[in-house]
C-alpha cells in the first residue's frame, strides 16, 4: 500500500490507520522539531496530488482486512490540507465506513474559508498552534515566506465556532523557543478565543529535524498545563496501550534490527517496507517505553536498542 500506512500506535488516537495524501515532506512549514526531517517541498500550493480513486481504493482493500482500528488518520507524510481533494476524500472515506475520520493539520491553510469547508466533514481536527507571536512562529515552523500567524488563528477560530465535530488544539513546546511567559500568556489568550475541546500539550520525544530542539521536563510542562486554562492535558505523558499483534511484530522486528546495528529512519523503512511516517510512530512508541534510543552521528540520526537484554 502507497497511501495508507498503519494501523500504528497513537498516543492520541488508539489503533490509528493513517491516510497519506501528500507526497513525502510536501508542506507548507519546515518544523525545527518535525521527526520527517527537512522539508523539501515547501509551498501552499494546493492540488490533488494523489487521486481520490487511489487513495479510496487502497482504503477499500485495507478495511476488509485490517482491525481493530479506532480512527481513520488523515495525516502523514506533510500538510494534508495541500491536497485540493481532502473534501471529497473525507466524503468517500464516510461512503466506505462509518469509522471516525481525524485530520492533523498544521493550520496554515485555515485562514482559507475554501479549505475550511472542505475539513467540516470530518470528525476531529486536531489542528497545531506552537506560537501566537509572529517571530517565534518564524523561528519553530519555518513557514512558507507569508504566513501570518493571525490569520491562521482567526482561521482557527472561524472554524471551531461552526464545526460540529470535535477540536483538540495541539500545542508543541520547544526548550528556550516557545515556552517563555510572554509565550504561553499569548498563546492562553489565543486558546481562549479559539476554544478548542481540548488543548493538548506535547514536546519533543522524537529526534527532531534540528537538534537545537530541546524538550521540556515534566515540571516545566504541568505549570503550562496551568497557566493555558482548562481541558489541557499533556500528550507526551500518556502511554500508548499496546495493540494489535501486527503492531507488536513491527515492532519486534525494528527492536531486531536495531539491535544488530545502529539504523536510520529510512533505513528502518526500507528495511520494514513501510512509510517513514509510520516507522516514526513505531519509534515514538518504542522510545516512550525505553526500548530505543538515538544517537546523532554528524547530521544523522540513528537509532539503536537502549537494553541490550531484549536481545
Ligand atoms: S511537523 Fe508537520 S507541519 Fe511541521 S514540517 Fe513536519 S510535517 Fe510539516
Amino acid at each position: 500500500m502507497k497511501y495508507i500506512f498503519g494501523p500504528v500506535p497513537s498516543r492520541r488516537l488508539g489503533n490509528s490507520l493513517g491516510v497519506d495524501l501528500i507526497p513525502f515532506k510536501t508542506c507548507s512549514f519546515d518544523c525545527i522539531y518535525c521527526q520527517l526531517g527537512k522539508t523539501n517541498n515547501k509551498t501552499i500550493s494546493r492540488k490533488e496530488y494523489i487521486p481520490v480513486n487511489t487513495i479510496i481504493s487502497e482504503l477499500k482493500k485495507v478495511l476488509t482486512s485490517v482491525k481493530p482500528i479506532d480512527y481513520l488518520t488523515i495525516s502523514g507524510s506533510g500538510e494534508p490540507t495541500l491536497n485540493s481533494r481532502i473534501g471529497k476524500i473525507i466524503r468517500e472515506i464516510k461512503k466506505i465506513t462509518a469509522l471516525p475520520v481525524a485530520v492533523l493539520t498544521n493550520s496554515s491553510l485555515l485562514s482559507q474559508e475554501n479549505v475550511r469547508e472542505k475539513l467540516k466533514k470530518a470528525d476531529l481536527l486536531i489542528p497545531s498552534l506552537d506560537s501566537a507571536i509572529q517571530s517565534t512562529f518564524e523561528q519553530i515552523n519555518r513557514p512558507f515566506k507569508g504566513l501570518r500567524i493571525e490569520q491562521i488563528i482567526n482561521g482557527i477560530k472561524l472554524f471551531s465556532k461552526d464545526f460540529q465535530g470535535n477540536m483538540f488544539l495541539e500545542i508543541m513546546l520547544v526548550k528556550g523557543i516557545n515556552d517563555s511567559t510572554a509565550e504561553i500568556k499569548r498563546l492562553a489568550e489565543a486558546v481562549r478565543e479559539i476554544n478548542p475541546d481540548k488543548v493538548q500539550l506535547n514536546t519533543i520525544v522524537r529526534p527532531p529535524a534540528e537538534r537545537t530542539a530541546k524538550p521540556l521536563t515534566e515540571t516545566e510542562l504541568n505549570s503550562i498545563k496551568d497557566l493555558i486554562g482548562e481541558r489541557v492535558e499533556i500528550v507526551s505523558k500518556q502511554t500508548i496501550r499496546q495493540v494489535s499483534t501486527i503492531m507488536m511484530e513491527t515492532e519486534s522486528e525494528i527492536i531486531k534490527i536495531v539491535c544488530r546495528r545502529p539504523t536510520t529512519l529510512s533505513d528502518l523503512s526500507n528495511s520494514l517496507g513501510i512509510k517513514p511516517a509510520e516507522t516514526a510512530k513505531y519509534i515514538d512508541a518504542l522510545t516512550q517505553k525505553g526500548l530505543i534510543e538515538y544517537k546523532l552521528h554528524g547530521k544523522e540520526i540513528f537509532y539503536q536498542a537502549y537494553r541490550r537484554e531484549i536481545e
